[in-house]
């Protein structure tokens, strides 16, 4: 083994020849046993931003529940002879209620099934990953959850903005732009925020956006301070476009931001001028 490989991995494998060089195909990867589910974050979108265990599931499942958010690319990494269902909504049917999905999947772990439950970005980051898993945990179904890259974090290191930084902001907030309702939440502090967040990352944001900005230009939000969308963030066609929050809604008269998208509110357009760094020939690479 090479000196500083980690030596609590056990089997380190080489390749003939090439010592240390550790096959992924080979490690021990924990067993997706039948009649489990797993929770697996995606990333947001592009596919190589996915982690190692969220490969090793599509590797070894027997069926993958997947949301719509997830890039369908993705999907390729799905062992053949797997099953794919898809929990989203399509073709302007209504989108399964949240409790029939849950259904489905203690159904089939019930059934003997090893269950991947795909989910967009992070399945506990504004993906009711929580609610799932409650609810597996009160069917006595065992689960693990896989992490994922949010969109609020890789997203924004996409559009060249760090999440944080000693020189702008040493707290972050994470907010949704709508509630279980599809309005503006009511129970967010929005005059607190504005007051106290230097950096706002909303999801489900652009449809209430002239709204929440009304709320944070109320809280003694600086009208001067950007508001940011990055949509389809990570993948080949991600937009950027900026605007004064006080202009946000003259903004919306004019543009339509695609979604998804993010919606940052801070001073972080003078990071863009120095990192932005996902451009022209780096985006032709479908991977990331
Ligand atoms: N669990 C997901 C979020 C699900 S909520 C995560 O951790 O990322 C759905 C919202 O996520 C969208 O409305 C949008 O605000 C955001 N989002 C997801 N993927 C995105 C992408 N590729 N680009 C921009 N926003 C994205």
């Amino acid at each position: 083994m090479p000196t500083g490989s980690p030596n609590t991995l056990k089997g380190w494998a080489t390749m003939d020849g090439a010592e240390g060089f550790a096959r992924l195909d080979t490690e021990n990867f924990p067993t997706f046993e039948p009649g489990t589910v797993w929770l697996v974050g995606a990333g947001p979108g592009a596919p190589g931003l996915m982690s190692l265990l969220a490969y090793h599931a599509m590797q070894t499942c027997d069926i993958v529940v997947y949301d719509a958010l997830v890039n369908p690319d993705i999907l390729r990494w799905v062992r053949p002879g797997a099953e794919l269902q898809y929990a989203g909504k399509r073709g302007g049917k209504p989108s399964p209620q949240q409790r029939d999905i849950t259904l489905r999947l203690i159904e089939l772990a019930k059934a003997g099934k090893r269950v991947l439950r795909l989910k967009g970005g992070d399945p506990f980051m504004f993906g009711r990953g929580g609610e799932e898993s409650q609810n597996l945990a009160k069917a006595g179904v065992p689960f693990r959850i896989v992490p994922g890259i949010t969109a609020g974090v890789g997203g924004l290191a996409y559009a060249g903005v760090p999440t944080t930084h000693r020189d702008l902001n040493h707290s972050v907030t994470f907010l949704t732009g709508h509630d279980a309702t599809g309005t503006m939440p009511a129970n967010v502090d929005w005059g607190a925020v504005a007051k106290a967040s230097p950096v706002i990352v909303m999801y489900m944001a652009v449809k209430n956006c002239a709204e929440i900005s009304r709320a944070l230009l109320a809280g003694g939000r600086d009208p001067d301070d950007t508001l940011t969308f990055v949509s389809n963030a990570t993948l080949p066609n991600q937009t950027v476009m900026t605007t004064p929050l006080g202009e946000v809604e003259n903004f919306l008269e004019q543009n339509m931001p695609p979604t998804p998208a993010i919606v940052i509110v801070g001073k972080v357009d003078r990071w863009r001028e120095i990192l932005d760094w996902y451009a022209d020939t780096q985006r032709e690479n479908p991977i990331g």
